[in-house]
């Protein structure tokens, strides 16, 4: 059967990707999903990063949307929790997922957690075992973290809001300060999200970069600014002293890739894809 063309990976994204980025991989019929390599290495956790593929939501959702709250019908994404737990074998109620409000706050995550009652946050950190982390995202950065020595592990949002408000610099000082990690010791994967090639921003935001002194991540085209968020984020982890050999970034821009992942940049209605994250 003929691959579906919004599946089909072009010869340039399959060339650069993969250096850092395991194919995508085909589980169950339709659903596929990317893996760190740097936290492919670890036995004992489950991870990915999906794409558009393998639920049953319709347009302009479709069709693994996860979040509730983009006007989906909230029956089917349960649904497409439920198929994407069953594909990660995890059990869906223990998953924590996040009311993301572009924040720098970060949350420790327990046993009371749960799937119904997600936190107002946009980091969560643990190390408890079986408690399925995850982080939803169309065009903004989602993050995964792991600390092997103290076996803790975290997921973050970061996209303009957060890069600018350095939520980076939150999440390593929870491992640090509730974890005894050491900084060295944690690795950090960044899924697909919106590069410099789309993401155009106004004055405002170039006034606000200047205040906070990033204006090294925009540059200017055609008498517009783009800002690269990416930049920022390398630079926070660094900073935050994580080490480069530690830190893996995906080169794949959402909005470009628009019918691989969902982009609110692109088509501002749309679902949520995700990066998940979890402990065993
Ligand atoms: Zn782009």
């Amino acid at each position: 059967m003929q691959t579906p063309k919004a599946f089909r990976i072009n010869a340039k994204d399959s060339q650069s990707k993969d250096a850092l980025f395991i194919k995508l991989r085909k589980v169950g019929y339709y659903m596929k999903f990317y893996q760190s390599k740097l936290l492919n290495n670890y036995a004992n956790l489950t991870h990915a990063f999906t794409t558009k593929s393998g639920g049953e939501s319709l347009a302009p959702y479709s069709s693994l949307n996860l979040a509730f709250h983009v006007g989906d019908n909230p029956l089917t994404v349960q649904i497409n929790h439920e198929l994407l737990a069953k594909k990660l074998s995890y059990e869906k109620r223990t998953l924590v997922h996040m009311k993301q409000i572009h924040s720098n706050i970060v949350k420790i995550v327990t046993q009371n957690d749960n799937f119904d009652a997600p936190p107002t946050c946009d980091a969560l950190i643990t190390n408890k075992k079986n408690i399925p982390l995850m982080v939803m995202v169309a065009d903004c950065s989602a993050l995964l973290f792991y600390d092997d020595v103290q076996k803790v592990i975290a997921v973050a949002h970061a996209g303009r809001a957060g890069a600018f408000q350095n939520i980076i610099k939150n999440v390593v000082s929870s491992f640090v300060e509730n974890f005894h990690s050491n900084r060295e010791d944690i690795r950090v994967s960044i899924g697909a999200n919106i590069g410099a090639c789309c993401y155009e921003v106004g004055d405002e935001v170039y006034e606000e970069a200047k205040k906070l002194e990033l204006e090294y991540a925009l540059h200017k085209k055609n008498g517009r600014y783009y800002l690269d968020v990416n930049k920022i984020l390398k630079t926070q982890l660094l900073e935050a002293g994580i080490e480069t050999n530690n830190i893996e970034i995906s080169d794949e821009c959402s909005c470009c890739l628009r019918e691989k992942y969902f982009s609110y940049r692109a088509d501002g209605i749309t679902g949520r894809f995700c990066g998940v994250l979890m402990l065993h």
